[in-house]
């Protein structure tokens, strides 16, 4: 197996030395070495094995580590149709988790209830926590997950350090209830 070896951030390069931002030095070792928290509950899930297997090796993007614990994860990737109840579950997750974290949501169900307009399905899980990325499909490939996980790889490249201490950060997290 041949790893890749990622490109340095942008910088100033001279004989002996290489000056670059902090942020980008973050930025780079953050978005490959991401750690899903996989929330499966239904279809989708399916399709995230695959993706997790052999021919599609989610581990060549630094994330085959798949983290159980909300405590030890950096992405929660909600794949499947959440039902009302259990959307406090997936709330709770998700407070767990440490900062900076990240969601995506996996297919129409997580994205928006999808076919179960019902009374009992939550129509999205950005109802209950923010979403960073949403991945269309009823199953998404496991291309489609991987094309949201790299849009995530390049969200997490980006994020300057301080803005889960901004204003609207905070706003953000206040419009969930969440502190
Ligand atoms: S989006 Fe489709 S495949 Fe995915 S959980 Fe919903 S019904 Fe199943």
């Amino acid at each position: 197996m041949q790893a890749n070896i990622v490109s340095p951030p942008q910088g100033i390069e001279g004989s002996g030395f290489f000056a670059t931002r902090f942020d980008e030095v973050i930025g780079l070792a953050r978005k490959n070495s991401i750690w899903p928290l996989p929330f499966a509950t239904s279809c989708c899930g399916i399709e995230f094995m695959a993706t997790m297997g052999s021919h599609y090796d989610f581990s060549r993007f630094g994330s085959e580590r798949p983290s159980f614990s909300p405590r030890q994860a950096d992405l929660l990737m909600v794949m499947g149709t959440i039902a009302k109840k259990m959307g406090p579950v997936l709330k709770q997750v998700y407070e767990q988790m440490a900062e900076p974290r990240w969601v995506i949501a996996v297919g129409a169900c997580a994205s928006s209830g999808g076919i179960f307009d019902t009374y009992s399905v939550l129509q999205g899980i950005d109802k209950v926590i923010p979403v960073d990325v949403y991945v269309p499909g009823c199953p998404p490939r496991p291309e489609a997950i991987i094309d949201g996980f790299l849009k995530i790889q390049e969200l997490v490249g980006k994020e300057p350090l301080r803005r889960r201490y901004s204003e609207e950060y905070q706003h953000l997290l206040n419009s969930y209830h969440i502190q």
